[in-house]
């Protein structure tokens, strides 16, 4: 009699025990995409609680693939989707994504310069960019462009906006004007550069110094020479998601390692001197991270 008695209260507590982990059940998932073609690419998904969707960025019109897989996986539709600054190896796989009529976007969060603004300043990726203004024109009903200091709530994310487009900053401008998103979720931030620059940078670190703290970090522009080694250490991450190919990881230009001109190894070696626990890094395939 007393065996089965503290049976059925073992199962009583346990069954809401459960219950209390599911509803307090407070996570994120985030997938970091991995190039599929040679070129290096950016693109990030996020699920929320309830099965939202939250892309930033995608990779190259040749990645979209991949994307568009995710985004059937899970329901085919897209809640928010972030795109960090005008260039095709971030924006190329949404263009393409776009015209599938079987996918629902409901949001796009874009950031941009007047085209004048590109042909004066990024004058060598014209034809992607203004390839680019064009599809956002015709999406018109669906583009927001967020201002800094904005919070987005997505179920139990909250995105802050941290950086817009920069148009007085004129060197490495394309990159410069980078949208920069501090996510929060379960007293966690996720920080998302895109290609952002030193300039960029040092408005950021002038505008919220220790603010900028966050517990996961994108690395600005592929790991290879965008954010400065004083802006990593304000961060102060414990994990670091790298957009970066195998030849970028390398600095392989030709075939061997080091032979390339970027700044990716540099990078590396101030991530090593900050005590990161755990690099993912795109070339090592598709991951997803519980946060
Ligand atoms: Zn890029």
């Amino acid at each position: 009699m007393k065996k089965t008695l503290t049976v059925i209260i073992l199962i009583i507590i346990s069954f809401f025990a459960v219950i209390y982990i599911r509803t307090n059940d407070n996570h994120i998932y985030i997938t970091q995409f991995e190039p599929t073609t040679t070129r290096q690419m950016m693109g990030y998904g996020i699920k929320t609680k309830s099965g939202k969707i939250v892309l930033i960025d995608g990779g190259t019109e040749g990645d979209a693939n991949e994307v568009e897989q995710y985004i059937i996986e899970n329901g085919g539709k897209v809640d928010a989707w972030f795109l960090t600054h005008a260039h095709s190896d971030h924006m190329g796989a949404f263009e393409v994504i776009s015209k599938n009529e079987n996918i629902n976007i409901e949001t796009v969060y874009v950031s941009l310069n007047d085209r004048e603004w590109y042909i004066q300043n990024d004058s060598t990726r014209q034809e992607e960019i203004m390839e680019f203004l064009d599809i956002i024109e015709t999406k018109k009903d669906k583009i927001i462009e967020p201002q800094v200091g904005e919070k987005i709530k997505i179920d139990n994310l909250t995105a802050t906006i941290l950086g817009i487009k920069n148009p007085e900053i004129t060197t490495n401008a394309g990159n410069n004007s980078s949208m920069v998103i501090q996510m929060q979720v379960n007293n966690k931030k996720i920080l998302f550069l895109g290609d952002t620059g030193e300039e960029s940078c040092n408005k950021l670190i002038e505008k919220y110094g220790k603010k900028l703290k966050s517990d996961i970090v994108q690395m600005a522009h592929h790991g290879q020479g965008g954010a400065t080694e004083e802006f990593y250490k304000i961060v102060s991450p414990k994990i670091c998601l790298w957009p970066t190919p195998q030849w970028l990881w390398d600095n392989n230009a030709y075939g061997e390692e080091d032979s390339g001109p970027w700044a990716t190894k540099e990078t590396r070696k101030w991530i090593e001197n900050l005590n990161v626990t755990y690099n993912y890094v795109a070339k090592d395939g598709i991951t997803e991270i519980e946060v």
